[in-house]
């Protein structure tokens, strides 16, 4: 599967310690990020990541890009809600093309857990499914 890994600058400890903790799960898929978000976690983890563009520079339209294209299969995006964003019209487009495209999408680390053992499980496997239909 293809994982989208995005955190705004005070959520991303919290990001490299989630992918740390359940670094065995992530390693068996592909891994994209915001350029900012994917070096740490490469620092942290030594887990191969694709990196855009920071997510100020259109790395978060990148990333939409590819939902659009069918091409991300899980999105894990620790948002700051307490801070204002110079891109903001960028993140609300990038979850809004995860719900058009019915991409699972985990804003907070509750979510993203929940997500990630669903993954583990076989709980996302549709997601094979639709991407053959599609193509
Ligand atoms: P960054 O981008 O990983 O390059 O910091 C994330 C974001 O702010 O959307």
């Amino acid at each position: 599967m293809n994982i989208a890994l995005i955190a705004h600058d005070r959520k991303k400890d919290d990001l490299v310690q989630f992918v740390t903790a359940y670094r065995y799960i992530f390693e068996k898929h592909s891994l994209f990020a915001t350029g900012t978000t994917g070096q740490r976690i490469i620092e942290a983890t030594g887990l191969q990541v694709h990196r855009f563009q920071s997510g100020p520079l259109g790395g978060d339209q990148e990333i939409g890009a590819r939902i659009a294209k069918n091409e991300m299969d899980i999105v894990i995006f620790f948002r700051d809600p307490l801070t204002a964003q110079p891109h903001e019209p960028d993140v609300s487009a990038l979850i809004r093309l995860a719900d058009v495209y019915r991409v699972p999408i985990a804003t907070n680390m509750g979510t993203a857990e929940v997500l990630i053992r669903g993954l583990e499980r076989g709980d996302i496997d549709w997601r094979e499914v639709i991407k053959n239909m599609r193509q």
